[in-house]
């Protein structure tokens, strides 16, 4: 059963191993198991679809579910909390921890299916995300700004991160200088990598983004002076000094880009068009050479998801 998990398996120091979770391509979403003196945390989790992965990779760890200690869900948009509630149903002694705002969407998901479904349409949100368990209230831990936790020897704060979503909170591993970043560090495929060398975007999703707002978000992460940053999308980046700065200047990117075509009578046209040939432009100042099919392959997806998070932002204004 547990045949096929290594390939889906990236280990990295301090206990810390990204599981594939199976979303959509290879290495688009990932899921982080670590594991301290026998105990076990999971931080968020990937879709309903993706538990078989994460048990398979305990098992590969030897450990059992009985020894999860925490399912960490970074914010609950579904590509990474939708599996939280089935996770939890396999996990006998874990609590699950959630900011604040998203708690009620864990314990009666209606809303959130009814959100993912106007972003994806019926028939993909079905595909992607298959049926979404909820979570007892009893077996959460709401979290504060700030909130400490312990996973066997090691001690973890949980803060407040906004500017991706407004219930969304970043995992700080004050022992390791690490942190899980779930979305707020923006987003950094494996496969645009050159040389080692890590390219990393924004991702403004609906319905909160905020520029400013995750500008200074990113800026708390750095005070922390982290070694490396674990992101949803996807897994460990270390160059953080370089990262850092080139998200803030991208979120401002596309937060003027959104400005430039506020007006526009096409607008959501506008936006597409700009978006992609924004990122195709970091991709080649990257050194990356994939040819176009590629970067449509890679981009696609985000430029439609980071547009309605735009046009949504536009619209709140
Ligand atoms: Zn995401």
């Amino acid at each position: 059963m547990t045949a096929d998990i290594s390939g889906k398996l990236t280990d990295f120091d301090a206990g810390i191993t990204a599981i594939d979770t199976d979303y959509v391509r290879p290495r688009l979403a990932a899921s982080h198991l670590v594991v301290d003196e026998g105990r076990a945390a999971f931080v968020d989790t990937g879709t309903t679809l993706s538990v078989p992965n994460l048990l398979a990779a305990l098992a590969a760890k030897n450990v059992d579910p009985g020894d999860v200690d925490w399912v960490l869900t970074t914010h609950v948009h579904l590509d990474h909390a939708g599996g939280a509630g089935e996770l939890m149903r396999q996990l006998p002694n874990a609590r699950c921890a959630v900011h604040p705002r998203g708690a009620r969407h864990l314990a009666e998901p209606s809303k959130l299916i009814a959100g993912s479904i106007a972003v994806y349409g019926e028939e993909r949100y079905r595909a992607l995300y298959g049926e979404i368990v909820p979570i007892d209230e009893q077996r959460m831990l709401v979290a504060d700004d700030g909130e400490r936790i312990r996973l066997g020897s090691r001690n973890l704060v949980l803060i407040h991160t906004p500017g991706h979503a407004l219930h969304h909170y970043c995992v700080v591993d004050l022992d390791h200088d690490r942190i899980f970043s779930g979305d707020t560090f923006g987003i950094s495929y494996r496969d645009f990598d050159v040389d080692g060398r890590e390219f990393i975007f924004p991702t403004t999703t609906p319905v909160h983004f905020d520029p400013e707002a995750l500008c200074n978000s990113v800026d708390r992460l750095m005070s922390y002076e982290p070694v490396a940053i674990y992101l949803t999308h996807y897994a460990e980046v270390r160059d953080l000094g370089r990262l850092s700065g080139e998200m803030k200047n991208r979120v401002r990117a596309f937060a003027d880009l959104g400005r430039r075509h506020a007006q526009a009578p096409d607008r959501s046209l506008k936006l597409r068009e700009g978006m992609f040939i924004m990122l195709s432009g970091w991709v080649d100042e990257h050194g990356w050479v994939g040819d176009v099919k590629q970067r449509h392959w890679l981009l696609d997806d985000d430029v439609e998801l980071n547009c309605q998070g735009i046009e949504v932002w536009l619209d709140r204004q």
